[in-house]
């Protein structure tokens, strides 16, 4: 998507170890108005599909998620990341390594919210190594829910988890694909 690419590649800020800093636009402050149409792009490309929920994680998702859930008319249903190991039996729990923050933490649903009925659409905003979405994809599992597509805002293709989701036969579906980030530069994939 020009105008996502365009975003990123005037406002993104390349950090140590692969980390893209959104912050001006997606991650701390938020343009409201660019995330819309993100999210009417996703309803664009899923909306076809019967979707009953989208899934995100907490934070960052959360955000993108909402709006997206705007055009879909359904609701949003956040994973929690969860301190406590004392994880009790009302939820559906899977554990999901940090990319940018390098600790393992426990990802839960309740049960309540997530059933064998549902069609999901999962929401992030970064793909790296895929950690998160395959999380994501396993509490839906867990549920007997259905997971029809992931939308990802920004791919780093250059990393292995946009082709670890789909070759485990995923639909996902990244508005920008960013080739490499080297030397201070921001290359997208054509
Ligand atoms: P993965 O689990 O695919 O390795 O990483 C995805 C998650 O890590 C996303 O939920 C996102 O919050 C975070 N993430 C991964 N790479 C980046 C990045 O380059 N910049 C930012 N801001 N977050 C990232």
């Amino acid at each position: 998507m020009k105008l996502l690419e365009d975003a990123i590649i005037k406002r993104g800020k390349i950090l140590e170890g692969n980390v893209l800093k959104v912050d001006g636009f997606i991650n701390h402050l938020i343009d409201v108005s660019l995330i819309c149409k993100l999210g009417k792009e996703f309803h664009r490309l899923f909306k076809d599909s019967g979707i009953t929920k989208i899934l995100t994680i907490e934070a960052s998702g959360i955000g993108i998620a909402c709006i997206t859930a705007q055009y879909f008319n359904v609701p949003v249903l956040f994973a929690k990341k969860s301190k406590s190991s004392n994880i009790s039996n009302d939820v559906y729990t899977t554990q999901v390594a940090s990319f940018t923050h390098k600790t393992v933490n426990n990802v839960v649903v309740s049960k309540e919210y997530l059933s064998s009925g549902d069609r999901i659409l999962i929401i992030d905003d970064f793909l790296a190594e895929g950690n998160a979405l395959i999380g994501l994809i396993d509490l839906a599992k867990q549920a007997g829910a259905e997971v029809v597509g992931c939308g990802i805002v920004i791919e780093k293709a250059f990393q292995p988890g946009g082709d670890k989701v789909r070759s485990m036969g995923y639909r996902v579906e990244s508005l920008a694909r960013i080739a490499n980030m080297q030397d201070g530069k921001i290359t997208m994939c054509d």
